[in-house]
């Protein structure tokens, strides 16, 4: 069990101190955020029924930000539980049942996700129609699950139509529209349609702004992924000072250990490493680390993504003991949760792998580049930019390898020579 306050966190509900209460990870800041999930269960309960609103399931009634992390899943699999006995098409099951498919999908359970989501679609769209907003929202998560998998062919094709019904039924500045876009997007910049994906969000997060204002909380999400869509393209500068804007409101908003704060403020330092402002990088990775650990735990995928982000600055920096060090638990952890053929799994060994390339440590880089090669030719296709990009790596260490092949035989070359010209001068000598 993760701690949020160290040993002395006190439940806001009963008061209790044992077992340690944990982060709602909504915007009920340090020890206002924490809470047992037994606690959590029967307030939620209560508040649906009084309100008869099944969103207090997911949602704070203090701050009315969404839950996150523990606190999120553990009261999705509370609400499953006390619904799955009723009929397949009873609406608070369907509503239960998408709840926890996005939890498990969040939490690397893709398999099992993908199944449930798979069967709820096909109950919303006998009982409510194709065009039902629930149908819709259904295919979304479902189109988002098949995105985290690799499984983009048919994610793209699910989310276009989304959109393209969307745009119809509720006008193309709905947020929920806009939201369709944004996933969109997503799908289109995770196969390395970096134009296309960048110019959708740059006019989803225009709509947002005008639409919900430029602090509300879907605006911001636009705003750090189109940053995250422009740095990978090189364009740092731009996703610098996007992702410091939204680092300030966020911390304004929700604080300085909300989840959404600390992820920005990683972005934020994989753009200031990408642009060799190293020294701000390392601090902030450093800091932002260091809670993350605390209010997450260290096993996290945003834990183990910000471990790796300073990794990699460490190893620009050529401190390589620690980085190598850092990279090689964070790859273990990975290969033990989210499975070796995981999107996250495969970057984090790329950048092992490249690690070990600098240390001049060439063989295991070649062997690890191989085996990514094969794993990404195979989930990605050919043509992706991450398959290239690794075939363009293993090239490079394949001709350092050769190089220095050549270096390794030169003495022993010049020894040969030494001796044949020794022989002949014998030779030659004895004849005379
Ligand atoms: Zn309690
Ligand atoms: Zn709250």
């Amino acid at each position: 069990m993760r701690r949020c306050q160290g040993e002395d966190g006190v439940c806001f509900i009963c008061l209790g101190t044992s077992p340690s209460p944990i982060q709602s990870g909504c915007a009920c800041r340090g020890a206002a955020g924490l809470a047992h999930l037994r606690c959590r269960v029967p307030a939620a309960e209560a508040l649906v029924k009084q309100k008869k609103r099944t969103r207090w399931w997911w949602t704070c009634q203090t701050c009315e930000q969404q839950f996150t992390g523990e606190m999120r899943d553990g009261l999705a699999n509370a609400w499953w539980s006390q619904v799955c006995d009723r009929a397949e098409d009873d609406r608070e099951r369907l509503s239960a049942a998408g709840n926890l498919a996005a939890s498990l999908s969040r939490q690397g359970k893709y398999d099992e996700a993908e199944k449930m989501q798979r069967e709820v679609l096909a109950l919303e769209k006998r009982v409510m129609g194709d065009e039902h907003s629930d149908t819709l929202t259904a295919a979304g998560n479902l189109a988002a699950s098949l995105s985290s998998q690799g499984k983009y062919d048919e994610a793209e094709k699910m989310e276009r139509e989304v959109l393209a019904v969307k745009q119809r039924v509720l006008g193309a500045e709905h947020p929920d529209t806009l939201a369709a876009a944004g996933n969109l997007a997503a799908s289109l910049e995770s196969q390395g349609k970096y134009d296309e994906a960048e110019k959708m969000q740059r006019e989803v997060l225009a709509l947002e702004k005008r639409v919900l204002g430029a602090e509300h909380a879907d605006t911001l999400s636009a705003a750090g992924n189109l940053a995250v869509y422009l740095s990978r393209q090189g364009k740092y500068d731009e996703a610098e000072k996007m992702e410091r804007e939204v680092l300030a409101v966020r911390k304004r908003v929700l604080g300085a250990e909300h989840p959404h704060t600390l992820s920005t403020a990683n972005n934020l330092a994989a753009s200031l490493s990408s642009q060799r402002k190293y020294d701000e990088a390392e601090k902030m990775h450093r800091e932002v680390l260091v809670v993350m650990k605390r209010v997450m735990g260290a096993e996290h995928s945003d834990t183990l993504n910000i471990a790796g982000n300073l990794a990699q600055s460490l190893s620009s920096q050529r401190k390589y003991d620690e980085a190598e060090k850092m990279q090689r638990e964070v790859l273990a952890v990975k290969q033990r949760v989210l499975g070796a053929e995981h999107a996250d799994t495969l970057r984090a060994a790329g950048i092992l792998a490249v690690s070990l390339f600098q240390q001049g440590k060439y063989d295991e880089a070649e062997k690890m580049l191989r085996e990514l090669l094969a794993v990404r030719k195979r989930v990605l296709g050919a043509e992706h930019p991450d398959t290239l990009s690794t075939a363009g790596k293993l090239a490079l260490c394949n001709l350092f390898m050769c190089v220095r092949v050549c270096i390794e035989l030169v003495p022993a070359l010049v020894l040969v020579c030494v001796c044949v010209f020794a022989c002949v001068h014998m030779m030659g000598s004895h004849e005379l």
